[in-house]
């Protein structure tokens, strides 16, 4: 395999073989899933009608979600094994620029890949990973699914899941947290159930909401929560609908 540094950045698919790469070198160290490979190919599908680029109403959705995740009593970061993948050093950042936890949270939970994500995510700087613990649950999902930390997912107010699956994104808004969700998908379960959809690649939404938080950071709560209250996610999901049948 090529290392990441070999990949040239003029190339004009350079963000798409990245993504490959990064994908592909998470399969070989036991982080990502073989469901994870095939979960890669669905989104590159709706990126590339997309147009590969973060589309005015997705900046507006990541701004509206760095301002949501300063307000928060308890943000978690949702990570999931192509996350940790493709944006390891990325979470670390948004979890210093907005104060919240990360937590590891798996569709086919092992205790191995578990670590292997823990370990990843603190060789990339995370000093605190949850997940581990499982000592609570999400109501309404069986058994190996629904396992969350007491101290983390489970007492959070604001929880972002990228690329989460439809259920658990369910049983979490049902539990009344605030969910904010990235997702290519605008047609998909999990972007629907959210309180902010982010309608945009992983790779450019992490970095993007960071960007946000920080030049946010001095913000008064009621600032903060005018760009939170301005935000539209209907016509957020709409605006990304018409960007891929306009294609
Ligand atoms: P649902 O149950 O919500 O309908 P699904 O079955 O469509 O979900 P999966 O296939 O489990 O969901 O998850 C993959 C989802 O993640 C897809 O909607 C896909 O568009 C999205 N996705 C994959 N890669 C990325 C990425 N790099 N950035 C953002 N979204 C992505």
């Amino acid at each position: 395999m090529t290392d990441e540094a070999d990949i040239p950045e003029d190339h004009p698919r350079y963000q798409s073989l990245l993504t490959r790469h990064r994908i592909e070198e998470g399969v070989e160290k036991g982080i990502t899933s073989k469901q994870g490979l095939i979960a890669e190919g669905r989104g590159e599908s709706f990126d590339y009608l997309i147009g590969e680029e973060t589309i005015p109403s997705a900046d507006e959705a990541e701004r509206a979600a760095a301002a949501r995740l300063l307000l928060a009593d308890h943000a978690v970061l949702s990570v999931n094994g192509n996350v940790a993948a493709l944006v390891p050093g990325e979470i670390v950042s948004l979890a210093e620029a907005t104060g919240a936890d990360i937590e590891v949270n798996l569709f086919g939970r092992t205790e191995e890949r578990m670590r292997a994500i823990a370990d990843h995510l603190r060789e990339h700087g995370a000093e605190n990973v949850k997940g581990l613990a499982a000592d609570a649950r999400i109501p309404g999902l069986e058994h190996e699914r629904g396992k969350v930390d007491a101290d983390g997912i489970f007492d959070a107010d604001v929880v972002l899941v990228p690329l989460e699956d439809g259920d658990r994104a369910e049983a979490l808004a049902e539990m009344g947290k605030t969910e904010i969700v990235i997702d290519l998908n605008p047609l998909s379960r999990s972007p629907r159930t959210a309180a902010i959809p982010i309608i945009d690649n992983i790779i450019r939404a992490v970095p993007n909401v960071t960007r946000h938080a920080r030049e946010l950071a001095d913000s008064t709560p009621e600032e903060l929560e005018v760009i939170v209250a301005e935000f539209d996610r209907e016509a957020a999901l709409d605006d990304a609908e018409r960007a891929i049948r306009d294609i």
